[in-house]
């Protein structure tokens, strides 16, 4: 895939995340020539699953979940080609009580991991991965091309590694304090909005442990999940093997509550910091969760707004430019699947409507 001057009819979008992706199609569907940069390696964004040997881990969002009609039908679209399951049966709750299970409606899993509804959605769309937006020039005159220069966040560029972009118009798709760099020479007024967008920091823990471990039992019940309603440092403990069939080991994620990711945030061992919340989840739960065979961290700078902006995007459509994310008219944190959808969707449609 090149761009070249002779090519600035493509439409760019940056960001490959459900809001990226959601606009992507819908220009793409509307006869338009589409190019998604993405600075990762694959498409996705939060929605993101590590796969480690034979085991899988969803590190972002744990479950689809009905949010409302775009995350609707965008699961309906799914089920010819993914092996979707309603996940968790039940939820535990941790409460000073004790743990009480509840039961679960329209949540979904994959057993492959959720990134493999971010591919399936990404088939057809063309997506420069490894492709990092690093500054926007806006057009000089009317029928001028908008110009992007891309770095390459891996250490070895991949051979169609392309520094320049030229578009005939840009969707920005990415967290906000990474939108408000790239906004600050061209839109200042709209950089300022987007600095002011608030994210709760999260670490997510995954571990995996001994073949022969077998979990207990929560009350009469086998647990996939547990939600503390309590004051703890962690606020979700999964079973990623409960997703799949014949798991080959036992492996969970944790995730953690944001001062604790604030507290350590900067600590030079971050395993240190999975092993300190693996074993608060295990004082909490009594679950055995303090030896795992392996684990990973992975931090989140931007896991889950609180505080976003009203509109559900932004166009500027002498420019052709829009700007959409989950940080859009997300006024529940845990609708943010369907506040990206829709935010992406309606950011397409505004640059439709205007060339
Ligand atoms: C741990 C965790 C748990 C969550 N739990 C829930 C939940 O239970 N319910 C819920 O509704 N939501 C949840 N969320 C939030 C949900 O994942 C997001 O709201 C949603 O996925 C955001 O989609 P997006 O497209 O707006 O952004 P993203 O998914 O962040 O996509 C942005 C994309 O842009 C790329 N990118 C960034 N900068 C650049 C650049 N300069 N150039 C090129 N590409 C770039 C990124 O790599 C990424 O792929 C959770 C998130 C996390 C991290």
């Amino acid at each position: 895939m090149t761009n070249s001057s002779t090519d600035s009819v493509f439409t760019i979008v940056i960001g490959a995340g459900l809001a990226g992706l959601a606009a992507a199609r819908e220009l793409q569907a509307a006869g338009r020539s589409v190019v998604v940069l993405e600075k990762s390696r694959g498409p996705g964004g939060r929605l993101n699953t590590r796969r480690h040997l034979e085991t899988r881990a969803d590190r972002g969002v744990p479950y689809w979940q009905n949010q409302g009609p775009l995350t609707q039908a965008w699961r309906a679209e799914l089920s010819g080609h993914c092996d979707l399951r309603p996940w968790p049966n039940k939820l535990h709750h941790l409460t000073a009580q004790g743990i009480t299970p509840e039961s679960i409606a329209d949540r979904w899993t994959i057993p492959t991991g959720l990134s493999s509804a971010a591919k399936v959605w990404a088939a057809g769309l063309s997506i420069a991965r490894n492709h990092r937006a690093i500054a926007l020039t806006a057009p000089q005159s009317p029928g001028d091309p908008w110009q992007i220069r891309c770095d390459c966040p891996q250490a070895n560029r991949p051979a169609d590694f392309q520094e320049d972009w030229l578009a005939a118009a840009i969707v920005l798709a990415i967290p906000a304090a990474q939108a408000a760099d790239l906004l600050e020479p061209i839109a200042p007024d709209w950089a300022g909005l987007a600095r002011g967008v608030a994210y709760d920091p999260c670490f997510t823990i995954t571990a995996a442990y001994a073949k022969k471990l077998v979990w207990p039992t929560l009350g009469s019940a086998d647990w996939q999940a547990i939600a503390p309603e309590l004051s703890t440092d962690w606020r979700w403990l999964a079973r990623e093997d409960s997703k799949t069939d014949g798991a080959s080991q036992p492996v969970i994620v944790l995730h953690s509550q944001p001062a604790f990711a604030d507290h350590w945030w900067n600590h030079p061992d971050l395993e240190a910091a999975g092993r300190s919340l693996l074993a608060r989840a295990a004082a909490d739960t009594g679950i055995a969760l303090t030896e795992p065979d392996w684990l990973q961290v992975h931090r989140w700078r931007y896991a889950i707004v609180w505080q976003g902006v009203e509109a559900t995007c932004w166009v500027d459509q002498t420019q052709a430019i829009a700007v959409a994310g989950d940080w859009f008219n997300n006024a529940d944190p845990r609708q943010s699947l369907e506040a990206a959808l829709r935010s992406g969707q309606a950011a397409a449609q505004s640059l439709l409507g205007s060339r």
